[in-house]
């Protein structure tokens, strides 16, 4: 029996408003060629500048991640020549990077994380029929490589903590991590061995993998390759490989390089990183809560599924949304509720982002009570959320308006109870039967007759009356 040994390389996109070195912006979508300068073009004299926010939002992912940030880091100069890097080097970080030997834990395990570095991105090559383009905007871009220990044991496993890393960077507002747009990319290390054994064996990367999906299949087929070559007595090799997602295979790119090849040394062109005590402490202070201590937060304090904890807090609005509607003195579980299934099916149906939800958590903390105070029943919440998304009033103004309000009338319910009942014979013998969950039909007509007004624990207790009477 085998098992996969996996590290990965991820890369995200910082979202800084100029580049890495230069005052550049950073922009997704601009003309092509529009924001460049003599330093990201690599023009001969240009020296670089770093940029201090890179360093911030660097140490605040360090921080989420249980770093140990070094005091003093340096830059390195990466050499290697392709069409996409104008200077014919990129500047990065390599033995001293600024987080280093943190971890994070998934399913009850922690996965080493051997460095946080960064480092510039290239530009883009465009290829077209008989000639290739190069568009300089992203070069110079500002990325954050976080290098995993091998520790990764399944496809599954690599999926979390691919997913982990996105939200704790969505979370820290350093990065959007679209991997549709190229923010978030990974390389992808696989080795495997028979279980028990403790050594690693020889690895192949995959770089440059840019959907979680890809990664996830990329690492199946990669494992069951190289178990297939060692079972047939054969021997693993250390190569990169390019991973082809549409046949479903890696190929051959080049036997790995070395270290060496790249002619590491210190940038010259840019002093030490040192970073001060006072800094450090107001970075702390500042920075937003990292998504998993807010999924912690709400498993612990909210009392949220897992599930449920981790939905609302990977994303930024909805878990300000509870937070705020908590803060107003609203029941977690029931803003969690009202969250997940009516206010995102209306973002899911609008197809618009979560952040441009037009309410705050106050007037959910409203609606919530609401709820509680049986003034106004579940589904009618449902409704009040739909007028919310297209009226600035408040929750109590629409059940006003609306006529939403809950009927507790009992009489009037008894009349509607007894013409339900007359009108579903087939159900009522069913619930005389003993088929409990008929009972659950009929109080469903009540509250169609009803407009979803009645109370429906009252609407229940009556219909259970009538027809004990009935018997
Ligand atoms: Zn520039």
């Amino acid at each position: 029996m085998y098992e996969a040994c996996i590290g990965l390389e991820v890369h995200i996109e910082l979202d800084t408003f100029s580049k890495a070195f230069c005052s550049c912006p950073v922009k997704y979508k601009s003309e092509i060629n529009s924001c460049v300068c003599p330093v990201c073009m690599g023009l001969p004299g240009a020296m670089p500048v770093l940029n201090k926010k890179a360093v911030e939002y660097a140490i605040r992912l360090g921080l989420a991640l249980n770093c140990s940030i070094n005091r003093t880091s340096y830059h390195a100069r990466k050499n290697y020549f392709y069409p996409d890097l104008p200077k014919g080097y990129q500047i990065s970080q390599g033995e001293n990077s600024i987080c280093i030997n943190g971890f994070i834990e998934i399913e009850g395990r922690k996965i080493r994380i051997n460095r946080i570095h960064i480092e510039e991105d290239a530009g883009k090559l465009i290829h077209e029929k008989d000639r290739t383009l190069i568009d300089f905007n992203r070069a110079g871009v500002p990325l954050l490589e976080i290098v995993t220990e091998p520790d990764l044991k399944s496809s599954e496993e690599a999926k979390i903590f691919l997913e982990t890393i996105r939200n704790t960077a969505i979370s820290l507002g350093i990065s959007q991590c679209r991997m549709e747009r190229g923010q978030m990319r990974c390389d992808v290390n696989v080795s495997v061995r028979k279980k028990g054994e403790q050594a690693l064996n020889e690895r192949c990367e995959m770089k440059n993998i840019n959907s979680f999906s890809a990664a996830l299949r990329s690492i199946e087929r990669e494992t069951e390759r190289q178990i297939e070559i060692i079972e047939n007595g054969g021997s693993i090799r250390r190569e990169t490989r390019k991973w082809d997602d549409a046949n479903q295979k890696s190929v051959l790119l080049r036997s790995k390089e070395e270290v060496g090849d790249y002619r590491y040394f210190t940038e010259p062109d840019l002093p030490p990183v040192v970073i001060a005590d006072e800094w450090l402490q107001k970075i702390k202070q500042e920075m937003p809560e990292p998504y998993l201590s807010k999924v912690r937060r709400y498993e612990e304090d909210y009392d949220l599924s897992k599930y449920d904890a981790t939905t609302v807090a990977s994303d930024v609005k909805l878990s300000s949304l509870l937070d705020e509607a908590v803060g107003c003195g609203a029941d977690a579980k029931m803003v969690t509720n009202l969250l997940l299934s009516f206010v995102m099916r209306i973002v899911n149906e609008k197809e618009m982002e979560t952040s441009n939800i037009p309410f705050n958590g106050e007037s959910l903390a409203e609606l919530s009570a609401l709820i509680s105070k049986n003034e106004i029943s579940y589904t009618a919440a449902g409704v009040v959320i739909e007028q919310m998304f297209e009226s600035k009033l408040s929750p109590s103004e629409i059940v006003l308006l609306k006529g939403l309000g809950q009927i507790s009338d009992k009489a009037f319910l008894e009349e509607t109870a007894r013409k339900v009942i007359s009108e579903n014979e087939k159900s009522v013998s069913d619930y005389k039967k003993g088929k409990t969950n008929a009972l659950g039909y009929l109080v469903g007509q009540c509250m169609r007759k009803t407009g979803g007004k009645a109370n429906p624990a009252l609407v229940k207790a009556i219909l259970e009356k009538l027809l004990e009477v009935e018997t």
